[in-house]
């Protein structure tokens, strides 16, 4: 059974094992996520690389994802490893000690005070521990405890409502970007931006590295939210990153904005994942509670192109059980809901000749009910536009680059395939996409499937042209088979 949704698994040490990576590619993984917070260059490069062997053993196109860590906006630590903090009492935040106590926590985010004041509120630990802030003086953030709790060496802080002037992008991302392009990641998600010029920044950097990823906003902060227009402009995708943005926007809010993000996103033809806490129980658990199925299912319903797991598959007991759970769950979603050509979406306007046959291809698959549509691409755009609305027909990426077969491993319905043909002659090349399907047992003899491509054959530039074609006929030179 074909799954529409894409799986994204965070690697750490319950995922660093061969055989256990090679369980979760099999159990369907597409995307592998490198957590840039953990871990130095060199293993992230040496992780690349198993992923690519492994997934190329398992015949896999396992896509990668390098997620930098941005701005650290943590407490220093204790001298004691943690503290107890008890509702009503005082502490105090200061920039200027290094080694915290009962009474004061030191701050490797030494701009606290400066962007702090009287009425703040802090959460720290997400949302775990809330400060009331009373008053700063020079270094030092005054503050009362309102909600208490154990506070550990280097847990994060978030203000309530945003307004941290923390810029998203740190020395070591800097540093962390060139490994990324070395190790020729898909996908590079950015932490904590704050506006489009966020993301214009990450992508300079990336050009100047020799990159070529996809770039991922993780929308994690209040001050995302009003910019999300320009956000989605300067990126690839985005990140419904729960964690973050449910500290600081207030987790009620969270399940309308994550409908909102994704529904805004595929207008702007952008990739989505939605991440965070899907199947949380499952980090000490084989199964996963109601609500996390419910709310992996919700994701799908809500039209996002993948779902990502973290600690779940990073530093869980039951990282493979996890991936199996969001397949069985996700494909069941998907069959549930009826399929709809969103009327919201045939109304928009596009004006590019590669955009119009994408979506003619579409319309076509959906009224038709081809078996496939199958695009022979260069870079992968068709197929981006095509998956943004469900059609219910699989999108299959046919094409000889293997970057483009890599970056397509995220978008939703779409599957990519290896096409060798170089020559020019059309007739040539669209037998070989035929073959390339049939040997793929995704079609066989009298399928109807819709294809997209762009002539002249071996010149780039963009697809111009879409086809009807009925398996086999061609080979039969048109006529009917003999009875
Ligand atoms: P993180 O981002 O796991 O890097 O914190 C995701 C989130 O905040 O939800
Ligand atoms: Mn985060």
């Amino acid at each position: 059974m074909l799954r529409s949704t894409k799986i994204v698994a965070t690697l750490g040490p319950a995922s660093s094992d061969p055989a256990v990576l090679e369980k979760m590619i099999r159990a369907g993984v597409d995307v592998v996520r490198l957590n840039f917070s953990h871990g130095t260059a060199e293993d992230h490069l040496k992780r690349a690389q198993l992923v690519k062997d492994v997934g190329r053993d398992c015949g896999r196109t396992v896509g990668i994802m390098a997620d930098l860590q941005g701005p650290k906006i943590r407490v220093g630590k204790f001298a004691d490893g943690k503290i107890m903090l008890e509702k009503g009492q005082s502490f105090v935040l200061d920039a200027e000690i290094e080694m915290g106590n009962a009474e004061r926590a030191g701050l490797d985010y030494k701009e606290l005070p400066r962007d702090v004041a009287a009425g703040a509120v802090l959460l720290l630990d997400d949302g775990k521990i809330v400060l009331d802030v009373v008053n700063v003086r020079g270094t030092e953030v005054h503050t009362v405890v309102r909600h208490g709790g154990v506070l550990s060496n280097n847990k994060g802080i978030n203000r309530q409502g945003g307004g941290l002037t923390a810029p998203a992008l740190t020395a070591k991302d800097m540093e962390d970007i060139k490994t990324a392009s070395r190790l020729k990641a898909d996908y590079l998600a950015v932490s904590f931006p704050k506006t489009g010029a966020d993301m214009y920044m990450a992508r300079e950097l990336m050009r100047a590295a020799g990159g070529k990823a996809l770039l991922i906003a993780k929308i994690e902060r209040a001050e995302a939210i009003p910019a999300l227009e320009e956000i989605m402009k300067a990126c690839d995708g985005i990140m419904v990153a729960r964690g973050d943005l449910a500290v600081e926007v207030g987790d009620a809010s969270v399940p309308a904005l994550q409908k909102r993000m994704i529904r805004m996103a595929r207008e702007h033809n952008k990739l989505t994942i939605t991440a965070t806490q899907m199947m949380e129980s499952m980090i000490s658990s084989p199964i996963p509670t109601r609500a996390e199925v419910s709310d992996v299912a919700n994701a799908v319903l809500d039209g996002t192109d993948a779902v990502m797991l973290s600690a779940e598959s990073a530093s869980g007991r039951y990282p493979v059980e996890a991936i199996e759970a969001m397949d069985r769950i996700c494909i069941e979603a998907e069959q549930s809901q009826p399929v709809n050509l969103d009327q919201d979406f045939l109304n928009r306007l596009f004006t590019r000749v590669d955009q119009s046959i994408a979506m003619a291809a579409l319309f076509t698959a959906f009224h038709l009910k081809v078996k496939a549509i199958a695009s022979l691409t260069e870079s992968g755009s068709t197929a981006l536009w095509m998956s943004r609305l469900n059609c219910g027909v699989p999108i299959y990426a046919l094409t000889a680059q293997t970057s483009t077969r890599y970056r397509v491993s995220l978008f939703r319905d779409t599957y990519p395939l290896v096409v060798r043909y170089v020559g020019h002659d059309r007739e040539e090349l669209l037998r070989e996409a035929e073959n390339v399907l049939i040997a793929s047992g995704v079609v066989e003899d009298g399928d109807l499937i819709v294809l997209t491509i762009g002539e002249p054959i071996g010149k780039a530039g963009g697809t111009n042209t879409m086809k009807i074609v009925k398996v086999g006929e061609a080979r039969q030179g048109g006529s009917r088979p003999p009875p």
